[in-house]
């Protein structure tokens, strides 16, 4: 137990204390909330789920990971988005602390457990249940046949409920194709684009539809953090071969975001040797990412190459008639009436991605309903502020550079010079950093503007993502100054 009697905020043990933790829990519920929808089920419920509260005291919420592989994990890739949501929905806490707990280690094979009973927000220490629980997220739904291994498909990520426009037909073509045929037409198949545009929705319809059309096949869908996660687990346990025997057992594996599995040296070795053995058997292999193979970092060539052997297909962003088609589908499934004029406000408006866009549609009929108002636009205007401002506004690469010369006091010259003293190059690699966030611009496009290849872009962004996770100084630096750009 970690919190000791009477130490919880420096209150004494009675109601006041059982007050505030229901709120943290309560506050911990969003959070979660948040986390599932920012990072997706898959990775949510490898990485995050596994998380219980261990306290709060002084701004400082504890957080108990049941591994020190995951503590690590969380820390590298997760724990600055999980500070700056606690903090948006308690702007008290100061800092998140991760501490390993074996006691909280359950399995996390399939995803539908949500183990912890933290969907009820409890504390770690007030769990009396220690088996996993179903979920109440009854849309997924875990295929079977693969075992505990099989990240769950989402019910309503179906080919039907697809909107096709310009932007995404020949990655559904090709997805539908792959589905349809029992014959190995192009084996992989990639699937590639930015985050939000349909990648996972598009495999867990093809899953769907193998599965409709011959249940006696495997389906195996798991995202690339899972692959990862299940194999060091069965190289701890000295049990790769059952690991393999899993995968090499499939009909058809899917697995999502490969690009996680970049730079990890022995795991990249067994997914392509995993790879290569399913692809001789005749297996069919379907993949996705945020960047094309050949972009992919820190994967190793001959990997690459074989990556980008079948079909490849991109997703581009969505089109003004693509959003417009996809809010009157959600809408008309929901059985909800939105005037035409807010339809076509948010279709302009909210142009980030497609995940985006249901969000502001779900916030605006939430907000409906809670309060019992016809929705119209001065209220969508209202209630969508924040998500508004940030898409309206157009940021140019011109002015990253200024703002960023007058913020750390260089000089806009210095960002394109050659000259590498940290003082210019830590500016620079920010300036990069946030061209690639705040514009559409490609990467040869930014480095043009910096007078560099699109590598050292490249490699800017990768260095400045990472400087966030270690250096909260810097972070601070990029958060106030995609403010500035975007107000
Ligand atoms: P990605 O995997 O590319 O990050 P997702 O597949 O998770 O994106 O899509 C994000 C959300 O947007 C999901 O809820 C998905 O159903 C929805 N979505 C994306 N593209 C479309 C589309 N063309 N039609 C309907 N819904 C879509
Ligand atoms: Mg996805």
């Amino acid at each position: 137990m970690s919190l000791k009697e009477g130490t919880f905020f420096g209150v004494k043990e009675g109601m006041a204390d059982s007050l505030i933790k229901n709120q943290v829990s309560e506050q911990w519920c969003l959070v979660r909330k948040d986390l599932r929808n920012e990072f997706g089920e898959s990775a949510f419920s490898s990485w995050l789920a596994p998380m219980a509260i261990g306290g709060l005291a002084s701004g400082r919420v504890k957080m108990f990971v049941p591994t020190r592989f995951m503590k690590e994990w969380i820390l590298k890739n997760y724990s600055a988005r999980i500070q700056s949501i606690w903090q948006e929905h308690n702007p008290e806490i100061k800092e998140v602390c991760f501490e390993v707990k074996a006691s909280c280690s359950v399995d996390v094979g399939g995803g539908v457990k949500d183990s912890y009973g933290s969907e009820t927000g409890l504390f770690e220490e007030e769990r009396t249940d220690r088996l996993p629980v179903i979920a109440s997220n009854h849309s997924l739904v875990t295929v079977s046949g693969v075992g505990e291994i099989s990240a769950p498909l989402d019910l309503r990520y179906t080919f039907s409920n697809f909107v096709v426009g310009k932007s995404n037909e020949f990655a559904y073509a090709a997805a539908m194709r792959v589905a349809e045929s029992k014959d190995i037409l192009f084996n992989p198949l990639y699937l590639y684009s930015g985050v939000g545009l349909g990648k996972t929705h598009l495999m867990h319809a093809i899953a769907w539809h193998i599965k409709e059309k011959d249940p006696t096949r495997t389906v195996l869908y798991l995202s690339a953090e899972k692959f990862m996660y299940k194999f060091v687990q069965a190289l701890r346990n000295k049990d790769t071969i059952h690991f393999k025997e899993q995968f090499r057992s499939v009909d058809v594996l899917m697995i999502d975001d490969v690009q996680f599995i970049s730079g990890k040296d022995a795991t990249q070795e067994e997914f392509f040797h995993t790879f290569n053995a399913l692809i001789d058997e005749g297996k069919q292999i379907i993949l996705s990412a945020d960047k094309s193979p050949t972009e992919l970092d820190g994967m190793e060539n001959r990997l690459k190459t074989r990556l980008g052997s079948g079909l490849v297909a991109d997703i581009h962003p969505t089109t003004y008639e693509l959003r417009l088609g996809i809010l009157q589908s959600k809408i008309s499934g929901l059985g909800v009436e939105v005037p035409q004029e807010v339809i076509e406000f948010l279709a302009s408006h909210i142009n980030t991605n497609v995940r985006e866009l249901e969000g502001a549609l779900k916030r605006l009929l939430a907000h409906a309903e809670l309060i019992g108002r016809q929705i119209t636009l001065e209220s969508t205007k209202e209630i969508l502020k924040d998500l508004l401002c940030f898409c309206d506004r157009k940021v140019t690469i011109d002015e990253i550079q200024t703002k960023v010369a007058e913020y750390f006091k260089v000089r806009v010259a210095d960002l394109r010079s050659e000259r590498r003293e940290r003082s210019i190059a830590r500016p620079r690699q920010i300036a990069m950093y946030l061209a690639k966030k705040l514009t559409v611009r490609s990467l040869p496009d930014i480095g043009r503007k910096f007078d560099r290849d699109h590598t050292t872009v490249m490699h800017a962004v990768k260095k400045v993502e990472e400087l966030m996770q270690t250096d909260s100084g810097i972070s601070e630096d990029v958060v106030l100054l995609t403010r500035i750009l975007s107000s």
